[in-house]
């Protein structure tokens, strides 16, 4: 009995802990706001700096919070400009629809 009495604690230890992990995890995770990383793809990420921002999706950042504007990434192309002032545009709809609410 004495030999199986450490991997048995041990396991108990374990799926004990595992669980309290699990548990932490669940509860205490934050979610990423899968926003960013769409606004961070149309940009052209080279990571310049040349918006003023760290990177690309610090400026993705700035451009989700209101923060900054689209032409202040001076090598974006024009059409992928296009798309992300239309995509930008429809996210602030959405965002101000929801906000009346
Ligand atoms: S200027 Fe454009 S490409 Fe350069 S870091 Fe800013 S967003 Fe990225």
């Amino acid at each position: 009995m004495d030999l199986f009495l450490p991997p048995i604690v041990l396991g108990l230890l374990g799926l004990v802990l595992g669980l309290l992990i699990f548990v932490f995890g669940y509860y205490f995770s934050v979610k990423e706001d899968t926003r960013i990383d769409d606004i961070e793809k149309m940009l052209p990420r080279y990571n310049c700096g040349a918006c003023g921002y760290g990177g690309c999706r610090d400026m993705a950042h700035g451009l989700l919070e209101h923060k900054a504007v689209v032409s202040q990434c001076k090598p974006i192309k024009p059409e992928a400009k296009a798309a992300l002032m239309k995509f930008l545009d429809e996210l602030y709809k959405a965002e101000a629809g929801t906000q009346k609410h």
